[in-house]
């Protein structure tokens, strides 16, 4: 027997007990992880700088993140845990429906390497306020962080509760090939598919949070330096490795040319305030490893020798892992970078004359994770609103609809992915919705009149619910 099968059965060992823990018993184990991670927060600020480059700040902003859901789900535990009452109908007359959201068991948790210590313990979050124990397998593109995490994890909790284990594909697929009673994945959409066939063999259910080429529609009114402002942030924060970052810009043919100017400008303003260069700023992070590095910087070649024109950047050091933050234009769908998803600072630029084309250029990749528009018709962002599907939109702004407020939940549609995280959305994603009729047995509430054979009475109240 393998230690990765003998570890989860010590996890399984304690599905009973987890699920029978009261609320205040789950809010003070959340506390007590939350505090683990507070007392390590140098050493996942080194782990982020260390492997993705990342000022402190940033990685200290994804630990803000998860604090708020900790203190959302300890502040509403009570109210979730409780059973909640529904209303009557016809169907259920005279009798007492509730809902109770019971625990699903094992949840395992697979994580990407962009913020490794949100994508760990975000759906941790969940998975214990709901009651379940819980396998993390962080990434092994983050190893320094994957350790921190094991470390805070088995501080916190006990090992029949939850567990880390680190690893690469093997470990993954080990894993995969257990009775979980959910997976939980974040990661590209290849892996995606091989998640949810493992599934199917247990019939687990699945969260996929995926990604895709999130799209951004600036119109003829939008607010072109505000737009390109927060489109220059977005694109390069994380070096571009955000799965709901702005991947490509479809702009009013007649606001290009200025678009184009200013996210140029913009890019120095904010990542190059002190003019010693791009490379050298300690706001522009690194690309994870060589073969990522390698893929982005192929793919900027690829479209400029299709014939995109590098508007901004273009260049990269496989040595410091570094890639310019890059605009090209010009850009056509033969393009690699119109058809992969970036995952690095890198924005493609495309022009419309009419609305309708918008949602031409859309509708050729699959369902994006997030879509942004600036514009400031409202009947234009209705249009574009209705007319497109996306796991999150954002008007006016991007990347402000994760992870900063538990009660909007995060998640894809499609090929971006399928079920919700964060806030209650997230506790009932792994949770049982298990519905409970009461029969109170009094001769005015427990009538059998459904029972054969038919009388006329039951005839009639039958055939009125057909009306
Ligand atoms: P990935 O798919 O390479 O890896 C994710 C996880 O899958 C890792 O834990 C890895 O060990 C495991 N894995 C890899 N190959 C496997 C295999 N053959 N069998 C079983 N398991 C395997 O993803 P990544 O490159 O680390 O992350 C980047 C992707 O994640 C992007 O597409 C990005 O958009 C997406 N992402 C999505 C979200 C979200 O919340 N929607 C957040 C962050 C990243």
């Amino acid at each position: 027997m393998s230690d990765i099968k003998t570890r989860f059965e010590n996890l399984q060992s304690s599905t009973l007990r987890l699920r029978n823990s009261t609320a205040a018993e789950r809010a003070e184990k959340l506390k007590k992880l939350w505090a683990g991670m507070l007392a390590r927060k140098e050493d996942i600020f080194k782990a982020g700088n260390a492997e993705r480059g990342t000022h402190d700040l940033d990685v200290a902003a994804e630990l803000v993140m998860i604090k708020a859901e900790i203190d959302h789900a300890v502040k509403n535990l009570a109210g979730w845990v409780k059973p909640h009452k529904v209303k009557g109908a016809m169907g259920t007359f005279g009798k007492k429906c509730e809902i109770r959201y019971q625990s699903k068991g094992v949840v395992l948790n697979m994580a990407a390497y962009n913020a490794p210590t949100a994508e760990c313990f975000v759906p941790m979050i969940s998975a214990m306020a709901a009651g379940n124990a819980i396998a993390i397998k962080p990434s092994e593109y983050a190893p320094q962080s994957a350790q921190i995490i094991e470390e805070i994890i088995a501080g916190a909790l006990p090992a029949d509760e939850a567990q880390t284990f680190q690893g690469g594909v093997e470990t993954a697929q080990e894993l995969l090939s257990l009775p979980f009673n959910h997976i939980y994945y974040t990661g590209g959409n290849a892996v995606g598919k091989i998640v949810m066939k493992a599934a199917a063999d247990h019939f687990a259910s699945i969260t996929l949070e995926m990604g895709g080429k999130s799209p951004v529609i600036i119109d003829e009114t939008a607010d072109l330096e505000n737009a390109a402002t927060k489109l220059a942030w977005g694109r390069v924060m994380n070096a571009g490795q955000v799965c709901i970052a702005p991947e490509y810009v479809i702009i009013h043919e007649s606001r290009q040319e200025e678009f184009q100017k200013l996210i140029s400008k913009k890019i120095e303003t904010l990542y190059n305030s002190d003019g010693k260069g791009l490379e050298n700023s300690q706001y522009v992070p690194r690309i994870i490893n060589e073969r990522h590095h390698g893929r982005i910087s192929g793919l900027i070649s690829d479209a400029v020798s299709k014939g995109a024109e590098v508007v901004f950047g273009g260049s990269s050091d496989v040595s410091t892992r570094y890639i310019e933050p890059t605009v090209l234009t010009n850009v056509s769908e033969d393009m690699k970078v119109m058809q992969e998803e970036v995952f690095g600072p890198v924005m493609a630029v495309m022009p419309f004359k009419n609305r309708e084309e918008v949602i031409d250029i859309i509708a050729k990749r699959p369902n994006p994770l997030a879509l942004y528009i600036y514009s400031k018709d409202n009947d234009a962002v209705e249009y574009f609103l209705t007319n497109t599907s996306s796991g999150s939109a954002v008007v006016n702004n991007n990347c402000v609809q994760a992870g900063t407020n538990p009660n909007l939940p995060f998640g894809g549609v499609g090929a971006s992915g399928m079920g919700r995280a964060g806030g209650f959305e997230g506790f009932k994603e792994l949770s049982n919705a298990r519905s409970i009729v009461h029969q109170p047995l009094d001769r005015f509430r427990d009538f059998l009149i459904m029972l054969p054979p038919y009388s006329d009475k039951y005839k009639n109240i039958i055939m009125k619910g057909l009306k």
